[in-house]
């Protein structure tokens, strides 16, 4: 949702960026080779193993360049985007966008349909609404008035020109909640594509890891402790093989005002942030279920949660409100507490 001027305070928070998932990897080989950069609002680390510094370089180098192009398509900022012209035209044309912009709203509306509305990707108008920054939260009357353009079965798709329209004007599309996750699985496809036969996408809280570590052993991605008293604290790590995970989180964006945490997360039934839970992580093989699975999660609260987590064998670990968690028992193998 933020724009350019968010990626100073993106950089300022570069720590606790990283933190949200603390990856510990192995400093004994001279094989891992690791940068980052502010990509989509938000720190990417690439981490690949090579041979060479220079085909490692080369590869990390190229990955970005797929992220800078899949940030201009899908930003919600950026004017020129493929999103921004799609609301730009909601309720009036459908505009034909790119093949990834097509493909990902896609994939954001089945997982609205998957979550019975938990996610949805028309979440823009009540999202705008509310400034983490400046601690500006909507009124009820005004978040009220966005509810009935919360509707994603109002996006009209037609495969054959591969466009896209809002069928109401007001809407706006925002795949803000599903876009790195999808980032991170392009990012390891083109890294692959390269040669690298392992490593770590991290796109902040949405991380893919593919192959194993120089000595054979799983990567090691850090779950960050939600009201730890530094970013370094970790409340779980996970060790994993060709998998992502994602967690979302009331602490990446907030403000609190009268003691209530009014967080970034929002419930498309009332445009308000969802209750519940403190973080809530999601492991699959693919970057683009973890995202938005793990916003889905987060908004449907802790009954739904549960009973969607057992009805999908969804992985899942939840940090509930009071700062107890939930490990599905597919994930326990996986998960070490801290
Ligand atoms: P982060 O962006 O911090 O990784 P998430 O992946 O959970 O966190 O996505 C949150 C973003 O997704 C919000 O900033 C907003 O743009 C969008 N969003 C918020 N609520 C929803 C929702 N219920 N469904 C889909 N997208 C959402
Ligand atoms: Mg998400």
């Amino acid at each position: 949702m933020n724009g350019k001027s968010s990626k100073l305070l993106a950089a300022a928070a570069i720590v606790f960026v990283l933190t949200i998932v603390f990856m510990l990897v192995s400093g004994v080989s001279p094989h891992i080779y690791k940068k980052s950069e502010i990509v989509m609002d938000t720190v990417v680390t690439l981490t690949v193993v090579a041979d060479s510094e220079k085909k490692a370089n080369e590869a990390i180098e190229a990955a970005f360049k797929e992220l800078r192009r899949l940030d201009r398509l899908l930003s919600f900022s950026d004017a020129g985007s493929d999103v921004s012209a799609i609301n730009k035209n909601a309720g009036q044309a459908a505009i034909k966008v790119s093949t990834d912009t097509y493909e990902l709203a896609k994939k954001a509306v089945e997982v609205s349909e998957l979550t019975g509305g938990a996610f949805d990707p028309a979440i823009g108008p009540a999202a705008v609404l509310w400034d983490f920054k400046n601690k500006k939260r909507p009124t009820g009357s005004e978040l009220k008035k966005t509810l009935p353009l919360l509707n994603y079965t109002h996006i009209v798709f037609n495969g054959n020109d591969t466009s896209i329209m809002l069928k109401d004007k007001g809407m706006l599309l925002d795949l803000g909640g599903i876009a790195k996750g999808y980032a991170a699985d392009r990012t390891v496809d083109l890294l692959r594509g390269a040669g690298i036969k392992a490593g770590i996408a991290a796109m902040a809280g949405d991380i893919r890891v593919w192959g194993t570590r120089p000595d054979g052993s799983p990567w090691r991605v850090g779950i960050r402790a939600p009201r730890g008293s530094t970013p370094e604290d970790l409340i779980a790590v996970l060790s994993l093989k060709d998998m992502a995970v994602s967690t979302s989180g009331d602490y990446e964006r907030f403000f609190i005002e009268d003691g209530i945490r009014y967080h970034h997360i929002l419930n498309p039934a009332t445009g308000q942030p969802a209750g519940d839970f403190q973080s809530v992580t999601v492991v699959n093989p693919q970057g683009v279920m973890t995202d938005a699975l793990s916003t889905a999660v987060f908004v449907m609260g802790r009954e739904k949660a549960l009973a969607f987590i057992e009805k999908t064998s969804l992985m899942a670990f939840l940090v509930f409100s009071d700062g107890t968690t939930f490990t599905s028992a597919n994930l326990r193998g996986l998960l070490e507490n801290r």
